[in-house]
């Protein structure tokens, strides 16, 4: 037994004295946590993880990034690599129905491909929309090698209840047997089915469509149709928490955002229309909200045109609903709806907003960084720069805490300690 021991103790120190270390040398490298730079520091990297930090240390290969301002690997919380852009219901038709998935997935690899070259080095991908289970396929290519792309998490195909999702069948011959963007319910039984069998397939996440037909008051206050009854979304809470996944709701106003909260839910996504209730009882409970702020303004104006000025005015009170929730305490993470927008638009957008309306830089770098891995339950692993933490490192030519546009124009990327853009 000693024998065994010794010799995978040898063999341990061995492989580790073989692999070779990678040297970073930075101009400045922000800790997110403090919201400081340290100058002229170097990043050891042996294998996929940061072994260690400090001043003229020496690896078996150097990159030079001494005229950049390096951080971590950027996170969004809220992807679709398999949509590309859709801002009407037209749009949206035409890539479930004129796109096998197959084609759509190579397109996915593209997707894949921009959010690395973005700085995004950890997605969080919010359902395929019609597309299967291809975002498993996705990120089982990533990770073994077939093909660039970040860190993946994956939902699959989404839930929500029977006939309140796209594709529409009154806007077709019913006689067509059309298909559907997500998975469609009804019941409690259902529910639970269906997040047994997604998870089967391989979801990291479960993603439900809690509200859907959003109207405006005279007040100011936004309401929703919900879709599901008590116990069907609190049936898919429940199994989904039982199976120690998480939940994470679409959900624009009370009518779907309480609801979520009661029956477990993780994360808010949009929560365009939340109210004062709202923010508390996320607070509370600890629930973060990714707000998605740029792709309400892309699909807005479209949408009007087709009848359906609700993104306008979401738009609209979106400022004074994201400084009161701020101010609520409600945890901020970063989380674009990209594939909502087409994936040649920036992704780091949604920072400019968030600095726009009272966020401090470094604030908004932890949304995509710090409060995002907390998110994922990945604190330590991504999001910062530290020892033992993947190396998933950019770098950037302008301080990003004195301009945040800097974040658009990501000059270099490692994910995982391999570089995928270089200078
Ligand atoms: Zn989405």
């Amino acid at each position: 037994m000693k024998k065994i021991c010794l010799g995978i103790f040898l063999l341990l120190a061995v492989n580790a004295y073989t692999q070779q270390t990678i040297a970073i040398r930075c101009g400045s490298l922000l800790d997110v946590r403090s919201g400081n730079f340290t100058k002229s520091v170097t990043i050891l990297i042996r294998d996929n993880k940061v072994v260690q930090i400090g001043a003229n240390l020496k690896g078996d290969t150097t990159i030079d990034l001494t005229g950049y301002y390096v951080l971590p690997g950027l996170i969004d919380c809220h992807t679709h690599v398999l949509l590309q852009g859709d801002i009407t219901s037209e749009d949206y038709d035409v890539q479930v129905l004129k796109e096998s998935i197959p084609y759509r997935t190579i397109r996915a690899v593209k997707s894949c491909t921009q959010s690395l070259m973005n700085g995004f080095t950890t997605i969080r991908d919010l359902g395929t929309e019609g597309a299967g289970f291809a975002d498993v396929d996705l990120k089982k290519a990533i990770n073994k090698g077939e093909m660039e792309g970040p860190r993946m998490l994956v939902s699959t195909l989404a839930i929500n209840t029977t006939g309140h999702y796209p594709i529409k069948k009154s806007d077709y011959a019913w006689e067509i047997n059309l298909p559907k963007g997500l998975q469609e319910i009804t019941g409690a039984d259902e529910g639970r089915r269906a997040v047994r069998s997604q998870i089967e397939h391989g979801a990291d996440w479960i993603k439900i469509y809690a509200d859907r037909g959003y109207y405006k008051l005279d007040n100011g206050n936004y309401r929703a149709l919900p879709n599901f009854t008590t116990e069907e979304i609190n049936a898919i809470g429940d199994e989904t928490i039982r199976s120690r996944k998480r939940l994470a709701a679409h959900a624009m106003t009370r009518d779907g955002i309480i609801a979520a909260i009661n029956a477990g839910a993780r994360t808010i996504e949009h929560g365009s229309g939340m109210d004062d209730e709202c923010m508390q009882l996320m607070a509370a409970k600890n629930v973060f909200w990714c707000p998605t702020i740029f792709v309400n303004e892309y699909v807005a104006e479209g949408r009007a045109k087709m009848g359906s000025p609700i993104n306008k005015y979401f738009s609209a009170s979106m400022p004074n609903i994201f400084k009161k929730a701020i101010k609520a305490g409600v945890k901020l993470a970063y989380g674009t709806d990209i594939g909502g927008y087409a994936w040649n638009l920036p992704q780091a957008k949604d920072f400019e907003y968030f600095v726009q309306w009272g966020l401090s830089p470094i604030e908004a770098i932890r949304t995509a960084t710090t409060t995002a891995a907390e998110l994922l339950d990945m604190e330590g692993k991504i999001g910062e720069i530290k020892e033992g933490a993947f190396a998933d490192i950019i770098a950037v030519k302008i301080n990003p805490l004195e301009n945040i546009k800097s974040l658009q124009q990501v000059s270099w990327v490692m994910k995982d300690g391999k570089v995928f853009k270089h200078l």
